[in-house]
């Protein structure tokens, strides 16, 4: 995807981007100050309407708020999707604070303290758990609170799933509970009392891949088939991952979504249907949900030409968006969507070079990006800053003050 095909996706009016329906500088004002991240509410709405319309409606969707995890982003997806998943304790609270219910609340990711499980029995959060040890250290605060904990076992599936930005799946891994070790795990609960709703694999991040992704979903359905013979009682959760893919450079194709979802719905109406049909069929997304309604806008604060070559010196850089500038020089660089927000009209006039203000050469938002002649005070917009940016960013890196965030 082009950066044109993500203004075009957020519109725009008198050449300036438009976003949340406002043109960006009167955003900017409204803000009072650069950088920051914007989330579009309209949009964000939109990608929940498209995946609500192509997805089997018995899925529910769950939002992975490691994502984006802003109170006003979470608070509005909290009413729009069936299920929010957490990661850490902080998470967790930040969930309960919507009018999600806590039996909706998922808890997933390695190394939960006992606190954390204490605070989600206590919660009535469903805990997934990834290993026999957290398993002890529910059981053991169920019992300390005179509850029945509910959980879902985390597998680590005996199949890997190819294609993913970051794999998390298949051979040896820290998350989830080997396939093979399952029907021993789910003997040793059975002693316990714990409620054990059903099984969540999750093989992979940023996928692209309808194909694999459809493989994917439908070897975990196989496998969970597998699994469910040694469980006393039906499948009541049936988590299916997600790991849905969003265009970060020109050369990305988006992902075809309606063949994802042609194969989930063969899923759902053959095996699901048959096999599980007491369970909650769970699609859990995080960057797929949020990540193209968010940009990040910083303003250039110095234009220089060295030696031939003209940089753009702006106000944010990598402490804010790790991402977009290389996490910290990956081997193969690649220039995510970038605009001058207040020119979207101009034609690209010339090669710029467009860095941050932190005093490293990784500091690099743009590598010889064609843009229109921009000025100082001219803002500099990145797409794609929705999902994992400002939270995955090195923010105390050289001491720059946060910027802010809004949801328009
Ligand atoms: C991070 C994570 C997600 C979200 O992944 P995305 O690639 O952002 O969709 C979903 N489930 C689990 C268990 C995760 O750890």
């Amino acid at each position: 995807m082009t950066p044109h095909d993500h203004v075009a996706a957020f519109g725009a009016t008198d050449g300036e981007l438009r976003v949340g329906g406002l043109p960006l500088s009167r955003l900017a004002a409204r803000v009072g100050s650069t950088p920051f991240f914007a989330y579009d509410r309209g949009l964000l709405d939109a990608r929940v309407d498209t995946l609500r319309a192509a997805l089997p409606a018995r899925l529910e969707l769950s939002y992975a708020m490691k994502a984006n995890p802003m109170p006003a982003v979470v608070q509005h997806l909290a009413r729009r999707v069936d299920r929010i998943d957490v990661a850490s304790g902080l998470e967790m609270q930040a969930a309960l604070d919507t009018a999600m219910r806590p039996d909706r609340v998922s808890f997933a990711g390695p190394g939960k303290t006992p606190a954390e499980i204490r605070s989600a029995v206590a919660a009535g959060v469903l805990l997934e758990i990834e290993s026999t040890t957290e398993l002890s250290r529910v059981v053991a605060a169920g019992d300390d609170l005179g509850l029945t904990p509910t959980i879902a076992l985390r597998v680590n599936p005996d199949f890997a799933v190819k294609g993913s930005g970051m794999r998390m799946g298949g051979g040896p891994q820290q998350f989830g509970i080997d396939a093979e070790d399952v029907p021993a795990v789910l003997r040793e609960i059975a002693a316990t009392g714990v409620d054990v709703l059903g099984f969540h694999v999750f093989a992979g991040s940023q996928n692209l891949h309808a194909a694999i992704i459809a493989e994917a979903q439908s070897r975990t359905v196989d496998l969970v088939s597998a699994l469910a013979d040694h469980l006393d009682r039906p499948v009541r959760y049936l988590n299916l991952g997600g790991g849905f893919g969003i265009p970060y450079t020109e050369k990305d194709q988006p992902l075809d979504l309606d063949a994802v979802a042609a194969g989930l719905h063969e899923l759902v109406d053959g095996p699901i249907a048959a096999r599980f049909p007491e369970a909650s069929a769970v699609l859990e997304l995080g960057r797929y949900l949020v990540g193209e309604c968010g940009i990040y806008v910083t303003r250039v604060l110095d234009r220089k030409v060295s030696r031939g070559k003209t940089y753009l010196v702006v106000d944010g850089g990598m402490h804010h968006q790790l991402a977009a500038s290389g996490n910290f020089g990956q081997a193969i660089r690649r220039n995510y969507p970038v605009v001058v927000g207040n020119r979207v009209d101009t034609a690209s006039g010339e090669a710029v070079t467009v860095v941050g203000c932190l005093c490293t050469p990784l500091d690099l938002l743009g590598d010889d990006i064609a843009l229109p002649p921009a000025e100082i005070d001219d803002l500099i917009v990145i797409f794609q800053a929705g999902a994992y940016g400002l939270t995955a960013s090195p923010t105390a890196f050289l001491g720059h003050a946060p910027p802010a965030e809004v949801l328009v």
